[in-house]
């Protein structure tokens, strides 16, 4: 357990005091009370099509005079006398509560009125309740339609996890300009003001000129239809050449980097065909190219049951050089295909991450980083997983239309022909709201998990990763407070 210095004087003011309310401080309000809440969000990037950072949800709920603490609110204790406090409706991620404010959140075990700017803010962070309300969480549409744009089945390497069917073939340049076309005009018809192309394979970077053809194409209509473009290409790292960051960098798509351990543990996990290890080639990639050209790559680590013990070393990596990394769980291709014994075991995967935990907290960046810690979950209310059949789109180096990428070998039409987001809703996928799901009806984590991956609950009847899951939310929970005090000078 690391000792922690509690800073003398704030190094930034303090932000939160219910000073958004709008009721009049009559002098109720507790000396000093302070109330620092999770109010942004760096999206991270991953292979699969998280729920839009718009997706936010508000809690309805019916006006009542008396309020008092929510049930099953998660509190747990911080450093400097602060306090945690996480309800099931908060709205984003959990609260630091300093003393005076903890003994005002104590005092609402007793149901009683909102009397100062404080308890509006207990409010309006679901940490009170209204006495006898109904609270239904209401989502805004997402405004993102997300495309998986999948132009090679080939790649260099031969991870233990592909779920990739490899082959030489690739996305013909016509195929992706269409492709581009129908996304386009799905963008627009469907109304969502943004698209996002994730160029994917396979490994992109073996067909980078086809990338910078769709890239221009993109732009060009983005440009003309007034759609916002956001561009990621998921590459393994080992085919990028400083010229090729020039490129990225003038066209502002971004980047995601596989990293699986360090040295040999990542070797292990992603060799090459002929069996050597990439490990030195994506470090090379990352300290000699990317950084040194103002480039920072999203590090996205997968955890499998045999490198789950690396995933503390893969960490320190990534943040000793200030990068984002997101931590996510292997997925079997089918449930009767545990590829290489890699499958999850409960036990293994918590305390790997917990190791991993452990180096956050050592260097504790400032920066948001809570909804890269357990796979899908995101810490902004919500009621789906991810957005396939509602905003995402997955299209094959065929131009054949799939719910997801690891769904490309069972396409739901064999061309971009008619309305795409029908056709992909009316797959095998059912993506249901996590309040139809009965195991999870009552957890206090569902709107932050949302029952996980629905591919993997259409397999397995419901997540897998449950106990995961609710063994690791505290842990992630509390780094999130330790950053915000860190953020707000409460901590050196
Ligand atoms: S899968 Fe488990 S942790 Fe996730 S919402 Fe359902 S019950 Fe909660
Ligand atoms: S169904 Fe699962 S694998 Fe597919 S995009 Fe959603 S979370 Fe990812």
């Amino acid at each position: 357990m690391k000792n922690y210095m509690l800073a003398s004087e704030h190094t930034r003011p303090i932000v939160l005091t219910g000073e958004q309310s709008s009721m009049e401080d009559d002098c109720a309000c507790p000396d000093g009370a302070t109330i620092l809440r999770f109010d942004h969000t760096l999206a991270m990037e991953n292979d699969c099509a998280c729920p839009s950072q718009t997706g936010f949800a508000r809690l309805e709920s019916a006006p009542g005079i008396l309020y008092e603490q929510t049930p099953r609110t998660h509190t747990d204790s911080l450093p400097g006398g602060f306090h945690l406090a996480f309800s099931p409706y908060t709205p984003a991620g959990p609260s630091a509560l300093n003393a005076p404010a903890w003994e005002r959140w104590q005092s609402f075990r007793v149901p009683r009125p909102l009397e100062n700017p404080v308890d509006e803010t207990l409010a309006q962070e679901n940490l009170i309740v209204p006495v006898g309300g109904q609270f239904k969480l209401r989502t805004s549409p997402p405004e993102t339609l997300i495309a998986w744009l999948h132009l090679t089945n080939a790649c260099n390497l031969s991870c233990l996890y592909c779920y990739v069917h490899k082959s030489p073939e690739y996305m013909p340049e016509h195929t992706g300009l269409e492709a581009v076309e129908r996304l386009i005009e799905t963008t627009q018809e469907r109304g969502f003001p943004r698209l996002k192309l994730k160029y994917a394979g396979g490994e992109p970077m073996l067909h980078f000129s086809l990338v910078k053809k769709l890239g221009q194409k993109a732009r060009a209509l983005a440009r003309q239809t007034g759609i916002e473009l956001e561009q990621v290409l998921l590459s393994n790292g080992t085919r990028i050449s400083a010229s090729d960051v020039e490129w990225f960098l003038a066209n502002q798509c971004k980047l995601m980097i596989s990293l699986d351990g360090l040295g040999k543990a990542h070797d292990r996990m992603r060799p090459r065909k002929n069996g050597s290890g990439t490990f030195e080639r994506v470090a090379r990639t990352i300290d000699e190219i990317l950084l040194p050209k103002g480039m920072t790559p999203f590090v996205s680590i997968t955890i499998t049951k045999m490198n789950a013990n690396s995933a503390a070393d893969a960490v320190r990596w990534a943040l000793t050089r200030d990068l984002p990394v997101s931590l996510n769980f292997y997925r079997q291709p089918d449930h009767r295909h545990n590829q290489n014994g890699l499958a999850l075991e409960d036990e293994i995967i918590i305390q790997g991450m917990l190791a991993a935990y452990q180096v956050f907290e050592e260097y504790l960046p400032t920066r948001p980083f809570l909804n890269g810690l357990l796979d899908r979950a995101q810490m902004n209310a919500h009621l789906h997983t991810c957005g396939v059949g509602q905003n995402y789109i997955a299209i094959t180096h065929e131009g054949k239309l799939a719910q997801c990428q690891m769904q490309l070998h069972a396409p739901v039409a064999q061309s971009l022909q008619g309305d795409l987001l029908s056709l992909v809703s009316g797959g095998n996928i059912h993506n249901i709201s996590v309040e139809e799901k009965n195991s999870c009806r009552d957890c206090l984590y569902r709107f932050r998990c949302t029952g996980g991956c629905p591919l993997e609950s259409l397999r397995f009847g419901q997540s897998p990763n449950c106990k995961i899951y609710q063994a690791l939310f505290p842990a992630a929970l509390h780094l999130e407070g330790l950053r915000l005090l860190k953020y707000n000078g409460y901590l050196q």
